[in-house]
């Protein structure tokens, strides 16, 4: 059913559609709920307009109206945000990349491919593994998320511990700027001459302008891989041998903990062989050439024993391998098993304070009397309490409002960051202040305005609203930290 519009915009609508066809302009209310929200549980509100982006040029047209009749704008992906960077600002233009989805070119010989934004990241992953590459960074919503969001974030994955997260598998993005203009940032040379404004445009979460075309790094896959599973009695230990085994001078592609409370659930959802009686298991996975993976896995498995580890596991073949993976890699969707919903945190740690900062996560599940189970990427200390409940129950939400707001203010206590790879979006936006100085966020916002003087490219979102342009703040009718 097609909304009806106010005069504002039907005037938006009616300059878009100078521009795209009738069926890239929505305006139906199934359309407005959908770019209503993220994965985030910050409270949705529908634009005024989505457009599907077909083309660079689309976008371009559309960057340039949204300057000439001062509207927001608000770039999308999949939508899986985790921080409610993608909901809209009330009145705004969403642009969805959806379809901006082609694998320009794959350059093997100098290790890199060119993307259109809306590219799954699992999709780019597929259809390079033949040709003997991989794209590195693995959110694991890789199935759905693009390649665009994971720009505008810089998101991390289990095996982002060894290469970096996005930002290290990026040599240049197309941004298009309110207005329409057209920057190219970095370029194909490992070491482009001048300031890093690819760097300044990455983790932007759309408040920079819209990527539409991206170059990545493909990195060569391993000649050989081996992954282990290590369980132990209690998560102390198990975070315990992260310390140590990073602490050996051993960099494993990837290292993941996940404690008792999840591994029931994907063990019920997937049945991926953990050990359900282990209080936490920790997944390790080493590659590279024969000589250095076996020296490795030697090391790992010592310390493992020394850390008490109960029982120590190689996956004899790929299909067991796999199984391990399609255990962690489901973990969310496996918690639909305990609970309807889930708030899934993310913030870093320095890694010696894993388990000390872990312990503290279980009081503050008692404290609020709500459910926290942990699977997180414990190599880089970036630490993702999911706590679990049904929203039914009355006065649940603030409940996990406070839980959540309590586990960020004890992991800046530890020492450590806000966000590993979700961002701050609107979810974090009023924690900024206790991370940053005001001189700090004063210069986070001149960086900003110097790619959106007008303050229309996603306003409302990142930098607390004490320190965003003062045009943001009026526009962005999303004040910080709504909620559901
Ligand atoms: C179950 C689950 C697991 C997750 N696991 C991980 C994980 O392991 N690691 C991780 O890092 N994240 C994870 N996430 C979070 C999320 O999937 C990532 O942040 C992802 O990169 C978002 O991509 P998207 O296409 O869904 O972006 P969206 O949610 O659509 O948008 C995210 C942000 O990017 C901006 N944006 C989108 N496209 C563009 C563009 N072309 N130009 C400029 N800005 C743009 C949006 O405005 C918004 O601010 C997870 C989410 C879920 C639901």
């Amino acid at each position: 059913m097609r909304r009806s519009g106010s005069r504002g915009v039907d005037r938006v609508e009616r300059a878009l559609l100078t521009v795209l066809r009738p069926d890239q302009v929505k305006t139906d209310d199934a359309s407005l709920r959908v770019a209503a929200r993220d994965a985030s549980l910050v409270r949705p509100t529908p634009p005024a307009v989505v457009c599907l982006a077909e083309s660079h040029d689309d976008v371009v047209a559309m960057m340039t109206i949204a300057a000439d009749l001062g509207v927001p704008v608000v770039p999308r992906g999949a939508g899986t945000g985790l921080a409610g960077g993608a909901v809209p600002s009330g009145g705004a233009i969403v642009v969805s990349t959806a379809r901006m989805n082609r694998v320009l070119d794959v350059d093997r010989d100098n290790g890199s491919a060119r993307v259109q934004p809306g590219v799954v990241n699992l999709d780019l992953d597929r259809l390079l593994r033949s040709t003997g590459f991989h794209f590195s960074p693995d959110p694991s919503s890789q199935q759905v998320c693009t390649l665009g969001g994971n720009v505008a974030n810089n998101s991390g994955g289990p095996h982002c511990l060894a290469y970096g997260v996005t930002s290290a598998h990026v040599l240049a993005v197309r941004v298009v700027l309110v207005g329409g203009e057209v920057v190219d940032l970095g370029g194909d040379d490992p070491e482009p001459c001048g300031l890093d404004l690819r760097g300044a445009f990455i983790g932007g979460e759309g408040t920079l302008g819209i990527a539409t075309e991206i170059t990545v790094a493909i990195t060569p896959n391993p000649p050989v891989t081996r992954t282990l599973l290590l369980a132990y009695a209690d998560m102390t230990s198990a975070a315990n041998t992260v310390s140590s085994i990073i602490a050996a001078g051993i960099v494993p592609a990837a290292m993941e903990v996940m404690d008792q409370g999840i591994v029931r659930a994907i063990e019920q959802y997937v049945g991926a062989g953990y050990p359900t009686d282990a209080g936490a298991v920790l997944l390790v996975e080493v590659e590279g050439l024969e000589g250095g993976v076996a020296a490795n896995e030697v090391a790992i498995r010592g310390i493992a024993e020394r850390m008490g580890a109960t029982s120590i596991r190689t996956a004899v073949d790929e299909a067991e391998r796999a199984l391990l993976w399609k255990g962690r890699k489901t973990a969310f969707g496996a918690v639909a098993n305990i609970a309807p919903d889930y708030y899934l945190h993310d913030t870093v740690v320095p890694r010696a304070r894993l388990a000390s900062v872990l312990d503290e996560v279980a009081s503050i599940g008692v404290r609020h009397r709500l459910m926290i189970v942990n699977v997180f990427h414990a190599g880089d200390g970036n630490l993702h309490p999911l706590i679990v409940f049904d929203r039914r129950d009355p006065g649940v939400l603030e409940r996990v409002h406070e839980a959540g707001a309590d586990i960020v203010r004890a992991s800046l206590a530890a020492g450590g960051v806000l966000s590993g790879e979700h961002g701050i979006g609107i979810e974090k936006q009023e924690f900024m202040s206790a991370m940053f100085t005001d001189d700090d966020l004063d210069h986070q916002n001149r960086l900003r305005r110097s790619f959106d003087p007008l303050g229309l490219s996603n306003p409302g979102k990142v930098l607390p609203s004490s320190h965003s342009c003062a045009d943001i703040q009026q526009l962005s009718s999303v004040p910080a930290g709504v909620w559901l």
